[in-house]
């Protein structure tokens, strides 16, 4: 099973891959291997730096998020953050295996409490008792125009449908739009958008797995190129 094989892998070799190609990093000063600020993370680690440092790259909220979310980053991701856990809504039905695909800040399968924080033995997934769904900010729905149905004027309501905070409001022409207030970055609407798929003769070079809409960390901001 894709989980399993994903935790499994995800221990002591991680950690020391993790280190040394900090290490190669410092050493070089390898810019392009640096982090492009689009990670997102689960919840306890909005501040990147602090999270980077504090993260033993040990693999186990990956291992317990019962919506099967949280995945390793890869060299992609840059160096500094190989092996920590980086949150994916876009994984696939036969992926998830049935599980929710959006982070519900574990409201569905453990009262609320976020199993990721629960576990981590290294507090880089640290929240406050009062910590919640309502209070999380794991990011920002982000929509890419040119990708999004509703935009295309094909009359897609899915991401606004899926929305738990009601975040995604639709304008005189039928176009979506996202209330950076309101969103929390749970995902919910990320899972649920189909346009890849739809479009996908078109896709060019994109990656496959990134959707017309997608969460980003606060603050982050589309390259001039995207
Ligand atoms: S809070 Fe729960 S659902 Fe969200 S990432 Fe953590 S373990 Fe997964
Ligand atoms: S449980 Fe904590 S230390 Fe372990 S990989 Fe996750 S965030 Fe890092
Ligand atoms: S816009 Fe998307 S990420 Fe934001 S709260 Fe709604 S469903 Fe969650």
């Amino acid at each position: 099973m894709l989980h399993m094989q994903e935790a499994g892998s995800f221990g002591r070799r991680s950690f020391v891959a993790g280190a040394a190609g900090c290490g190669a990093m410092l050493a070089l000063g390898l810019a392009k291997f640096a982090p492009e600020g689009d990670i997102c993370r689960p919840p306890g680690a909005q501040d990147e730096s602090r999270f980077i440092g504090a993260c033993v790259r040990c693999g186990k909220c990956l291992e317990v998020c019962p919506n099967g979310v949280i995945t390793p980053a890869t060299i992609e991701d840059g160096i500094v953050s190989i092996r920590t856990p980086k949150l994916n809504f876009s994984r696939s039905a036969s992926q998830l295996h049935g599980k929710l695909g959006w982070c519900d800040h574990c409201a569905e399968n453990n009262d609320g409490i976020a199993k990721c924080a629960e576990v981590c033995p290294s507090g880089a997934l640290s929240l406050d008792d009062d910590s919640s769904f309502d209070t999380m900010k794991l990011g920002i729905a982000y929509i890419e125009r040119d990708w999004c149905l509703a935009w295309m004027l094909k009359g897609c309501t899915l991401c606004k449908n899926a929305c738990p905070k009601d975040a995604i409001y639709f304008d005189e022409h039928n176009r979506p739009h996202v209330d950076e207030e309101g969103c929390n970055g749970c995902g919910s609407c990320e899972q649920a958008c189909v346009s890849l798929e739809s479009v996908s003769l078109g896709a060019g070079d994109r990656s496959g797995d990134i959707r017309a809409i997608k969460i980003y960390p606060v603050g982050w901001e589309p390259k001039e190129d995207e």
